[in-house]
């Protein structure tokens, strides 16, 4: 069985470090054995667990820290979770040079893009337009927007999808592509929603939260397959 280390959200208030049951069952059902890991940016701890899983899923949560891609943080700018930052940037660096398996949901997914020098929209109504409502924060399940599917990406072949139906708990996205992504789908307002790294065993993002549909919609569940099937 893979082994796959998932990041955690530390809640300031309880103290304790959560994650969503929903990535974990995505995951199991995918036949792999999730292991939640500490939120640490203790460098040889990073390259411990780096070496001992065979790839690494990142979360969604807060906003990315303006000042990883080079911005000063606009008023718009939602919370954000440094220590968060430095481990997961740390990390997700550690897996691409090992060429280890990655998947970005949401917030994982611009993490990605910003480890690789890209940059966000800090708020997309503000700053990209409100054509599309993406912050439906609300509704976690409802497929409300469309994505087009790039049809020569690894996402396409992985779901076999011209277009998919997502959910859309973001306020955030990718403005500028980090090295060596390339956009596997587009929002029909154009944003971004995906990316993926083609040199890569299998590094890929995804802005919508395929593991709240993954229990019904076969798709959903196909990313998660496609990932562990890729850390063999
Ligand atoms: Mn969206």
């Amino acid at each position: 069985m893979r082994l796959i280390g998932v990041t955690p959200t530390l809640n300031d208030t309880t103290g304790f470090i959560t994650i969503h049951h929903d990535y974990m069952n995505a995951l199991l059902r995918a036949g792999a054995a999730p292991v939640l890991l500490p939120l640490t940016g203790q460098r040889d701890v990073l390259e411990t667990l780096i070496a001992r899983i065979d790839g690494l899923l990142l979360i969604g949560g807060a906003d990315v820290s303006p000042e990883r891609y080079g911005e000063e943080t606009l008023p718009l700018c939602g919370d954000t979770e440094p220590r968060r930052d430095e481990m997961e940037f740390a990390l997700c660096r550690l897996a691409l040079e090992r060429d280890l398996p990655i998947l970005g949901i949401c917030r994982g997914h611009e993490v990605l893009n910003c480890a690789l020098g890209g940059t966000l929209y800090q708020d997309i109504a503000a700053q990209y337009g409100d054509a599309l409502k993406h912050p439906c924060y609300d509704t976690p399940g409802d497929q409300v927007h469309a994505v087009r599917v790039e049809p020569s990406s690894r996402l396409h072949a992985i779901t076999g999808m011209d277009t998919l139906r997502v959910n859309s708990r973001h306020h955030q996205a990718v403005k500028v592509l980090g090295e060596g992504l390339t956009v596997s789908a587009r929002a029909t307002d154009g944003l971004i929603e995906g990316i993926e790294r083609p040199d890569r065993r299998f590094a890929l993002g995804v802005q919508w939260h395929p593991e709240t549909l993954s229990a019904h919609c076969p798709e959903a569940q196909a990313l998660f397959n496609a990932f562990v099937e890729a850390c063999r």
